[in-house]
């Protein structure tokens, strides 16, 4: 009898596109269709990618390109202002296999900046570029470029003037609409994660958040998983969220579920919010958010695509 064929790897993606006071009393209809289609379109780039035998590291960036350009999400098209009226815009790449990692922050020129972010990774020697230095990398790199006007929206100057309007000194921090992510897990069993975001509505003073900082909002490592997150920024970076996670998979022998549950824990405790998407080496993967609602979706070999929104999905 022949014997028979081999089982075909498996592969896996999650994706995010933000956590936040995320309600069905918050969202209109169109909003709510127009999120889960462009999470779904996000999920199907990076599973072809994955399913076609290709690369962790290119599902991811695939994945945050198609949110980067939809503009229900904030990053890219539709990014969060800042308190003076521009979009400033972050991302972060990792590769699992290596630890190679690259970043981009203060960005207002670069259309997708989670491609820039390879390119840190992939040809410069460096990690995290900034600013105008970083634009004009972008410009040496070929990378497609944009007028600053093309990241703006009405919905989201509308946030920024509610907020001029309230007369708050602070920062936006209800996140309704989000930062975008994706993680996943390639057939040849290598991780990558890559984050995209504006930030936060009013943000000043050159403000950076956790989704360019490596080991924060973004990190991946073939011995743990990994790991991109949304949220307020501020916390992650102090807790070390997306690190922290792998640390605890590795050191203390904990699934990546559990890791990312404790690491929200110890943030709500400190008094951030947010949630975090989570893929394994084994392809296990899922998120974890504190937050009552997260723009989110996963896919794998034995999964068909599945979105969700509200924390009661
Ligand atoms: N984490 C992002 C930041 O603090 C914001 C978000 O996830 O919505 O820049």
């Amino acid at each position: 009898m022949p014997a028979a064929p081999a089982a075909t790897p498996p592969w896996s993606i999650v994706i995010h596109g933000g956590a936040g006071t995320i309600t069905r009393a918050v969202l209109t209809a169109a909003q709510d269709s127009g999120a889960r289609a462009g999470l779904r379109a996000a999920l199907d780039a990076g599973s072809a990618v994955l399913a076609g035998g290709g690369a962790a590291l290119d599902a991811v960036e695939a994945a945050v390109r198609v949110l980067e350009d939809d503009p229900h999400f904030n990053a890219g098209h539709g990014a969060a202002y800042t308190r003076d009226g521009r979009n400033e815009l972050d991302a972060a790449i990792m590769d699992g296999r290596d630890r190679a990692a690259g970043a981009a922050t203060g960005l207002s020129h670069t259309r997708n900046p989670v491609s820039l972010a390879r390119a840190v990774m992939t040809h410069s020697p460096h990690v995290l570029l900034s600013g105008e230095g970083a634009d004009r990398f972008s410009r040496e790199q070929g990378l497609e470029q944009a007028e600053p006007s093309y990241f703006a929206t009405a919905e989201r100057r509308r946030q920024l003037d509610e907020l001029l309007a309230s007369g708050s000194d602070g920062f936006d921090i209800d996140m309704k609409y989000g930062t975008v992510g994706a993680v996943a897990r390639d057939r040849r069993g290598h991780v990558a994660a890559a984050t995209s975001t504006g930030g936060v509505t009013g943000k000043r003073w050159g403000r950076i958040g956790d989704s360019p900082v490596i080991g924060a909002g973004t990190y991946a490592d073939d011995r743990a998983g990994a790991v991109s997150a949304t949220g307020a920024g501020e916390y992650f970076i102090r807790v070390g969220a997306a690190h922290e996670i792998c640390a605890r998979v590795r050191l203390a022998g904990e699934d990546i579920l559990t890791a990312g549950g404790g690491v929200i824990d110890e943030l709500t405790a400190m008094g951030g919010a947010g949630g975090v998407i989570l893929v394994a080496p084994d392809g296990i993967g899922g998120w974890r958010f504190n937050t009552p609602g997260m723009y989110r979706g996963h896919a794998s070999s034995s999964h068909a695509p599945h979105v969700a929104i509200y924390g009661d999905e």
